[in-house]
């Protein structure tokens, strides 16, 4: 897929399957706080939602690049890929890491949308920011890791039949780097849940299940454990460049929807007998936005074609996520302008759309930490944690 032609015939087609669920349907769930479970049938039936996994493993074998088009056109179409999203990438992880035998075990399954991996357990209460100071431990008993402790804000879980978990499997005061003494694991939520795992959902500003998780000797099998043990926070941060750029697509896609439906009221709504749209005040934030949404897209698929090349991108995607998270806020606040009241009223959709995009901004990381990463890694500047 490294043709105009045929990424536009992705876009095609993902397009297809969206027009299949309108503005209403998703304005609908989020009053109720719903899962959209039709939605993600359609995708995961389509295939969009195997896009990253090799054809061998019965998946549409797409390079990064293509799959950020497919979460693009959900949030440019009106749409939340944040539901969805997960399944496309948690399982990079063992992909790149896992062994053949767990590749073959999960992959197809995954692929085909038999079973959902969507849930993803890395932040915790006492270490969001600040990932390798996490307190959950994972210690081996026989065939069996006993996994205690708590995180918070777990996506998807009650939506998920698999969760990949980061743990401690070395406590932090016998390892010569916080980074080292650190796994990954894959289990079963099913047998989990109530099992030794408590899930409490937490409800929060968009509609995104998403939960606190308390581990109490819960145990899951050794074959669980993804690459050798302690070398965890590599593979989760080798999962990371992806995920930003997926994700700096998913705010491209708002960011134009913004822009899109900013346009149109400003050239129909009439104030003072003529269209809003004629007045510069009006006219010169959504440009402003296209302009820097535009920018962003550069940066996303700059990011997206060293990853697919296999060269170090982690400054590009991190780059892409700002500029693309910054870009579509930009345009929510354009669009929230130029609708005025209705951009405040629920039919109209700003206001969703508004406060699904501000999420980017603080997760999967906050602003504050890619500048850090620049000003250190990039620029070379003193590090400052
Ligand atoms: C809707 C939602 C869904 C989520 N889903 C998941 C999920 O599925 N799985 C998962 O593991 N996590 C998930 N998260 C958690 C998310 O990744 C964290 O909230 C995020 O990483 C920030 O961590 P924190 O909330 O603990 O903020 P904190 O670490 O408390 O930081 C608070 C603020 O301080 C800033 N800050 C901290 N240290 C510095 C510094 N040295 N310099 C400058 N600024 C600093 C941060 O940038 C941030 O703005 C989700 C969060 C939300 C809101």
């Amino acid at each position: 897929m490294d043709t105009a032609m045929t990424r536009e015939e992705l876009r095609e087609g993902v397009r297809e399957v969206c027009e299949g669920f309108p503005d209403a349907y998703w304005r609908g769930l989020d009053s109720k706080r719903e899962y959209p479970e039709e939605f993600v049938r359609a995708m995961t039936e389509a295939g969009y939602l195997g896009a990253l996994i090799p054809e061998e493993y019965g998946g549409l074998g797409l390079d990064l690049a293509d799959a950020t088009i497919i979460l693009e056109e959900i949030n440019r179409s009106g749409g939340n890929a944040q539901p969805a999203h997960a399944q496309v990438y948690t399982m990079g992880t063992l992909l790149r890491h896992g062994s053949e035998e767990q590749k073959r075990e999960y992959l197809p399954k995954i692929a085909s949308g038999e079973i959902r991996l969507q849930a993803f357990g890395v932040t915790e209460p006492e270490a969001g920011t600040d990932t390798t100071s996490l307190g959950t431990t994972a210690v081996r008993d026989g065939d069996q890791y006993v996994i205690n402790g708590r995180k918070i804000y777990i996506s998807r879980v009650q939506h998920s039949d698999y969760m990949i978990l980061l743990a401690r499997t070395t406590p932090k005061d016998q390892v010569k780097r916080r980074s080292e003494g650190l796994s990954v694991f894959i289990f079963d939520l099913r047998e989990a849940i109530g099992n030794g795992l408590t899930v409490n959902p937490r409800r929060v500003m968009i509609n995104n299940e998403t939960n606190e998780l308390v581990f109490e000797d819960l145990r899951i099998p050794a074959s669980g454990l993804i690459g050798d043990e302690g070398r965890g926070f590599r593979y989760i941060l080798d999962g990371m460049n992806a995920e930003r750029i997926l994700i700096a697509a998913e705010c491209i896609g708002n960011g134009r929807w913004f822009v899109e439906r900013a346009t149109g009221r400003a050239g129909e709504r009439e104030v003072f007998g003529r269209p809003i749209g004629q007045n510069q005040g009006i006219q010169f934030p959504i440009a402003r936005a296209h302009v820097d949404v535009e920018a962003a897209d550069l940066m996303r698929f700059r990011a997206a074609d060293l990853f697919d090349a296999g060269e170090p991108c982690g400054s590009e995607a991190n780059m892409a996520l700002l500029l693309a998270a910054e870009a579509s806020w930009e345009a929510a606040n354009a669009a929230m302008q130029t609708f005025g009241g209705y951009g405040f009223d629920a039919e109209y959709d700003v206001e969703r759309k508004f406060r699904e995009t501000r999420l980017f901004q603080v997760a999967p990381i906050s602003t504050n930490l890619i500048l850090s990463y620049v000003g250190e890694h990039v620029l070379g500047l003193p590090r400052s944690f």
